[in-house]
């Protein structure tokens, strides 16, 4: 005998009953995300504001165009690795970070 379950979907509250155990979409939303629980907006890239000053950030991308990554940028320019990795997926977002 299966087990029957009753789910219920986050997005548009639509219940349904089902033997699967680990349904993939909301049968009427068809959203795959119906088991998360509604999360705030995660933070794009595109709204990622870089904490550098423009003018350093202008000089971690010089580095960077120059074919170093983002290790050998922070070092040079004594910041944070996180700091100089924000400024680079902000301007080359979509690509694949050198690091
Ligand atoms: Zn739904």
């Amino acid at each position: 005998m299966k087990n029957y379950h009753v789910y219920e979907c986050m997005k548009c509250s639509h219940k349904w009953g089902t033997a699967n155990e680990n349904p993939l979409r909301c049968p009427k939303c068809h959203t795959s995300k119906w088991n998360s629980p509604p999360v705030p907006r995660m933070i794009r890239t595109e709204s990622l504001k870089s904490r550098l000053k423009p003018e350093i950030r202008e000089e971690v991308y010089d580095l960077y165009e120059d074919g170093k990554g983002c290790i050998e940028i922070s070092n040079i320019l004594h910041l944070s690795f996180g700091d100089v990795m924000d400024a680079i997926v902000i301007k080359y977002s979509g690509e694949s970070v050198r690091i």
